[in-house]
């Protein structure tokens, strides 16, 4: 779920930005090094950990402050001409301030995941990682962008619905989940407001994937921003129906109902674990407003 913006500066780190940013940005206007004296090999771990960090650090927000705002936007304040209502505006809005805290929550949120994150970049830029770069290995394309971006998302899907299903146990709840939870109508910027462990344990799958799994760097980028992605749009209200797929009807039920769909992409392991609820039957998808109880608070 989240800590997710994370990985697309991962995305970028792994195929070389990191080493760009040490030699375009750091050495030259940090320590008057020019980029044709550039040698990674004098580089500390501390300084490889925080340029990375801090890589890491700026794309997140990039990221959050660019598609956050936009599906706002286009979703929840432009109104549609001929009905003359929002897409996601169906009986009330998210509570008063709601957004200004998922802002705040994220904002600190991200700067201790990134940083959490920051150690798998370090295993990935010393090849510790099964990410290869040449297409004609382990099968060719087939493998590259059919059937290990499938291997990936039903991998990262079970690790998930296990991890969510646990931080949902009474001991982990209350200390590291509920801050996601006070959100029940959720809006594209509750998406990485999570506490900074809730969010990097969920984001954990994808990092191990590439530790078991062979993964093409193009493909595993590619991966790591639809991932990006998905986050916001389970959290956007606005949701298809299709058939296996958890989608924003779903996490929404998860966000009001609370022990229900724990999935991200599918409701496989919802559906055998018994926590499964069809969206189209519950409120607000079934026409009915959420109780006002439920609504944000600030206090
Ligand atoms: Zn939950
Ligand atoms: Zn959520």
């Amino acid at each position: 779920m989240l800590e997710v913006p994370t990985i697309i500066g991962l995305g970028l780190g792994f195929d070389g930005s990191a080493n760009w940013v040490n030699k375009f940005i750091v050495d030259p206007y940090l320590f008057g090094i020019k980029s044709e004296d550039f040698n990674p090999e004098t580089h500390g771990l501390l300084r490889k950990f925080l340029v990375i960090w801090g890589f890491l650090l700026v794309m997140t927000y990039l990221f959050y402050f660019t598609f956050c705002p936009l599906t706002y936007y286009f979703l929840f304040k432009r109104k549609d001409k001929k009905t003359g209502e929002n897409k996601a505006n169906w009986f009330q809005r998210e509570g008063k301030d709601q957004v200004k805290n998922e802002i705040k929550t994220s904002l600190w949120s991200i700067a201790v995941m990134t940083a959490m994150t920051a150690p798998f970049e370090l295993l990935v830029e010393s090849g510790k990682t099964k990410i290869y770069w040449d297409l004609n290995e382990h099968g060719g394309k087939l493998y590259a962008f059919v059937i290990a971006p499938i291997m990936f998302v039903a991998f990262s899907d079970t690790c998930i619905y296990w991890i969510h299903r646990g931080l949902h146990h009474k001991k982990l709840y209350k200390p590291l989940h509920k801050l996601h939870h006070r959100y029940k109508e959720t809006t594209p910027f509750s998406a990485y407001a999570f506490h900074p462990i809730d969010g990097w344990l969920q984001g954990c799958p994808y990092h191990i994937f590439v530790f078991l799994f062979p993964m093409h760097h193009v493909a595993y980028f590619i991966s790591l921003a639809c991932v990006g992605m998905w986050t916001i749009n389970i959290h956007d209200r606005v949701t298809w129906n299709l058939p296996f797929v958890n989608g924003a009807a779903h996490h929404t039920v998860h966000h009001t109902g609370f022990n229900y769909n724990y999935g991200q992409y599918l409701v496989f392991w919802d559906k055998l674990g018994g926590s499964y609820r069809d969206p189209f039957v519950t409120a607000p998808y079934n026409g009915t407003p959420l109780d006002k109880e439920k609504r944000f608070k600030t206090s």
